[in-house]
């Protein structure tokens, strides 16, 4: 039996994070992953995803823009082999940096699945391994539906193992990954179709934003197929699947994605034998300390149904870390006004308030929506120009700005800095005491009137 004072289970974003600064505080911290290292952001989430994304760019820029900069391009060829190699070689090399910083926090490494014993002891691959402080940073993994053929498509792992380029390709679903996705296929060259179950993909965002993608989704791409919820899959002889939805359309295409959502990884477990609870959907209950139903078992990340994104996993696994190893006994994630970014094509950039969630919170005679609308000045010279997008919402007589929504390039970086300001609590007048830096589009949100 081995003894640590901190197990974490799961090497992805929350699990690597609360490790080595449980470790830099001195604690004997031991990291089990059952795959590999970096988990889903680093290995079929965002690092892979983003590099997918700016492969998308270079294409855009080559096909839609180059022309009206004067470039008189031929394009004769892209290879998805050689960014498939070029993604993966970023990776390995992410690997390493893991490897070196996770070896200089003197963490120990345990390949394997972990399975709770009992509530301080675990066991991988019949070893058993004990710790006072246990994490369950165990992530989740894609969610299947449940109709006849759905195993002749791929998930999202499934679509980063693809090694050749589908020529006609189905992404079913209408979240963050099937709007990224959809993009990326699009603007590589592949026909492609999105399938939604209603009116629209994103439909938990302000309207704003998911009408303009609808919008721009008609004027540039993929094809979006609305009120179309798959009925059945099937896998032709010469290979080609037809996909036949339940408003009697059908289409043939040769990959089916599916990106209907996400469920967490708490099966097998055998988290009963340590007494940890988890919801009707299987997600770990915890406190707003990352404490679960079990004294001295933690879980952070995609597990708790918390918001799923990378640097929520790491915050939280972090200042985890810092309570139970570094005597900040308050130290807590705080899980409001999160930006987020999805990386479509244009990209979207969203925090706080939709303007529907403002007006129920603070009723419409107390809020104030500032709006801009224009074209990207990077397209505003070709013949291929894009809609950008802006909103600002504001509540009270001081207008404190408690949403800020945006759909066009450059919104993934100038997010950022603007969170940063709402974290603070800025109103419309700070906003507007920013003078502009121009020419931007990030400029429209410190000159809308
Ligand atoms: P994970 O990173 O999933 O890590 C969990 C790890 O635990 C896995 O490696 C798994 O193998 C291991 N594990 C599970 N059970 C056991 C066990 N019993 N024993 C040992 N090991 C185990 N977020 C962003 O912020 N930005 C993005 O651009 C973005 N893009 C994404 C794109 C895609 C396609 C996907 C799928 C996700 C994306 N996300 C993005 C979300 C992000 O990847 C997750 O929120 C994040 O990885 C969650 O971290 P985690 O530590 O909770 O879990
Ligand atoms: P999401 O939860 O974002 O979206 C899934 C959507 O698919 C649902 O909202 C639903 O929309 C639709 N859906 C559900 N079931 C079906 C079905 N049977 N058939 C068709 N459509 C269905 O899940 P994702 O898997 O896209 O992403 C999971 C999470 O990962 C995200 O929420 C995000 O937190 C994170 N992520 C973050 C990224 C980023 O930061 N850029 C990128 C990728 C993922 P509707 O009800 O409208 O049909």
């Amino acid at each position: 039996m081995k003894e640590f004072d901190y197990i974490c289970i799961g090497g992805g974003s929350g699990g690597i994070a609360s490790a080595n600064r449980a470790a830099s505080h001195g604690a004997k911290v031991a990291l089990v992953e059952a795959k590999q290292i970096g988990g889903t952001c680093v290995n079929v989430g965002c690092v892979p995803k983003k590099a997918m994304w700016f492969g998308a760019q270079v294409a855009e820029a080559i096909k839609l823009y180059a022309p009206d900069y004067g470039f008189d391009l031929r394009l004769n060829e892209f290879s998805w082999k050689t960014l498939v190699e070029s993604r993966e070689a970023y990776i390995k090399r992410i690997h390493g940096s893991y490897d070196r910083v996770l070896g200089n926090n003197g963490i120990t490494r345990v390949e394997g699945f972990a399975r709770f014993v009992d509530e301080k002891t675990i066991e991988v691959d019949g070893e058993q391994y004990r710790a006072r402080h246990i994490l369950l940073a165990t992530g989740g993994q894609p969610v299947w539906p449940d109709v006849p053929g759905a195993e002749f498509g791929i998930d999202s792992d499934g679509f980063f193992a693809l090694n050749h380029q589908p020529e006609r390709v189905l992404v079913a679903g209408a979240g963050y990954i099937a709007v990224e996705l959809a993009g990326v296929l699009h603007a590589l060259g592949s026909e492609t179709h999105l399938a939604v179950r209603h009116d629209k993909p994103l439909r938990g965002f302000d309207e704003m934003i998911s009408d303009t993608l609808v919008e721009l989704m008609a004027n540039e791409g993929p094809t979006l197929h609305t009120h179309s919820d798959v009925q059945k899959v099937v896998k032709q002889p010469g290979g080609s699947l037809t996909v036949s939805f339940k408003n009697g359309n059908s289409l043939e295409v040769d990959c089916l994605i599916w990106a209907i959502g996400r469920k967490p990884a708490t099966t097998d477990l055998n988290l009963d034998k340590a007494g940890v609870k988890i919801n009707e959907k299987g997600y770990i209950r915890v406190d707003k300390y990352q404490n679960t139903s079990t004294q001295g078992i933690y879980a952070v990340g995609d597990n708790t149904g918390q918001m799923e994104l990378t640097p929520v996993a790491v915050k939280a696994g972090r200042l985890l870390s810092e309570r139970l190893f570094n005597n900040q006994a308050q130290a807590h994630m705080d899980f409001t006004t999160i930006p987020t970014v999805v990386f479509s094509h244009p990209v979207i950039g969203t925090i706080g308030l939709t303007e529907a969630q403002a007006i129920e919170k603070y009723g419409a005679d107390n809020i104030r929506v500032y709006r801009s609308a224009f074209a990207a000045m990077y397209t505003a010279l070709t013949r291929h120009r894009q809609q950008t997008k802006m909103k600002l919402i504001c509540a009270g007589p001081e207008e404190k700005v408690v949403g800020l929504h945006g759909i066009g390039m450059g919104m993934d970086e100038i997010l950022q800095g603007f969170g940063v300001a709402i974290k603070m609590g800025a109103t419309k007048a700070d906003f507007d005491a920013c003078v502009a830096i121009h020419p931007t589009s990030a400029e429209e949100f410190v000159t809308m009137r």
